[in-house]
């Protein structure tokens, strides 16, 4: 498992930072962890960033994202309020999702979104009828969903059905001169996910160049910009595996020539945001159970969900510096259900009550990924930390906060 340590500073001060008793855990982000990464990943001409929201979106995560000149893809009408409420403009705000109403992408309109990934015939005929009642012409993406014919070399293995977008076919059905409102500038694509590997990832998009250029030509618009997604991984699983930046920008400067457009465009989340954040919760028993080695934390998948739908753990870590040799945990959370695991991770083997444990890569698909109502536990507190500083943005939440 590689547990992603925190710099000695945050982890210092995660040493002596003292929860009230309601904290039963608590995420904290480090700022300029966040600002150093993303001063990287914009170290490049050769795609256009957009922040995904829903990996993150806590006010001070966004506004170190836009300070960083990346702009916004919203997918909820929440996720579009929480970005405006930071002061940042409409007009750098991208709106995707399958569950668009006629009435959802009117009143995004009005609100000065000027760009959409349509998942459907109908999306594109609201956003049509919306533009001309409002005298505007907004850019439009097509989000296209590609399979492959059973027995071709399949890159994502397996033509799953997703709520995401159409098939060339169903799109085909439409020319661009029946929607003079919208601009159509491009196409979107984005059908896997955590991907590890550069190699398998340049060989996925490369499939995707020849069926998406055929598309646009056969709808009627020069393709200008095309949309990639997110989906590139953090190794939770500690395989050692892991996307080399450098080598994805050369490898997207040969889909952009390929493609013939003008721009390419990503829209991270994990790749993002992942590595700045660390969720951390106390041990609260050991027992032996079986033979197995068993902790019981505080909080469990109330607070962090994704290892229970996806298997993958959080890699772990005891907080305080211990020479013991490790052994296998099976992490328990306190939700009177199975379901609530953290894993089974190596941790020192002198682990005890009173001990607190550190997750990492818990930036991203955290605090807003969780089940926290369940069992009428707390609502998990989030910091950030910057210049040295501990700094509460939302302290932990009794039950009494949310329930009538
Ligand atoms: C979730 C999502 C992303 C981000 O995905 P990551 O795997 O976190 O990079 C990007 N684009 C869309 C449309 C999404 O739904």
């Amino acid at each position: 498992m590689t547990f992603r340590p925190p710099s000695n500073n945050l982890k210092q001060r995660l040493m002596s930072h003292q929860g009230g008793e309601s904290e039963q855990g608590y995420f904290v982000y480090d700022l300029e962890h966040l600002a150093e990464h993303l001063t990287k990943l914009q170290q490049q001409d050769v795609v256009k960033l957009w922040y995904a929201v829903k990996a993150n979106p806590l006010s001070k995560i966004i506004q170190t994202i836009a300070q960083q000149g990346i702009n916004f893809d919203v997918a909820s009408r929440g996720e579009l309020a929480q970005v405006i409420s930071q002061g940042i403009d409409s007009k750098r705000v991208l709106n995707t999702g399958p569950a668009k109403s006629k009435t959802q992408i009117s009143d995004f309109l009005r609100q000065g979104v000027n760009t959409f990934v349509l998942e459907s015939i109908n999306q594109l005929t609201w956003l049509e009828e919306a533009a001309k009642e409002q005298g505007k012409r907004p850019d439009a993406l097509l989000r296209v969903q590609l399979s492959w014919p059973d027995g071709e070399k399949n890159p994502l293995g397996g033509n799953s059905l997703t709520p995401f977008g159409l098939g060339t076919q169903e799109w085909s059905s439409i020319t661009a001169n029946q929607f003079p409102s919208v601009n159509f500038c491009g196409l979107h694509i984005f059908q896997w996910g955590n991907m590890l590997c550069n190699n398998k990832m340049f060989e996925l998009w490369s499939q995707m160049v020849p069926p998406l250029a055929a598309l646009a030509k056969q709808v009627g618009f020069d393709l200008h910009v095309l949309d990639l997604g997110g989906g590139l991984g953090v190794d939770y699983e500690g395989t050692g595996n892991q996307i080399d930046w450098q080598t994805a920008m050369a490898d997207l400067a040969k889909i952009k020539a390929e493609a013939g457009v003008q721009e390419l465009w990503l829209e991270l989340g994990r790749y993002a945001v992942a590595e700045c954040g660390y969720y951390v919760t106390k041990v609260v028993d050991r027992k032996t159970n079986f033979g197995e080695q068993q902790l019981i934390l505080s909080a469990g998948i109330n607070h962090l969900l994704r290892p229970a739908i996806t298997d993958q753990p959080f890699p772990a870590a005891l907080l305080r510096n211990s020479s013991a040799d490790t052994c296998d945990f099976y992490l328990h959370g306190p939700l009177c259900t199975s379901m609530d695991s953290l894993g089974n991770l190596p941790l020192p083997n002198d682990v005890d009550v009173g001990d607190q444990v550190i997750f990492s890569f818990a930036g991203a698909y955290g605090f807003t990924e969780s089940m926290p109502l369940f069992l009428c536990h707390e609502i998990a507190a989030e910091y950030v930390y910057r210049n040295n500083e501990l700094i509460e943005v939302r302290a932990a939440q009794p039950a009494s906060w949310y329930l009538q």
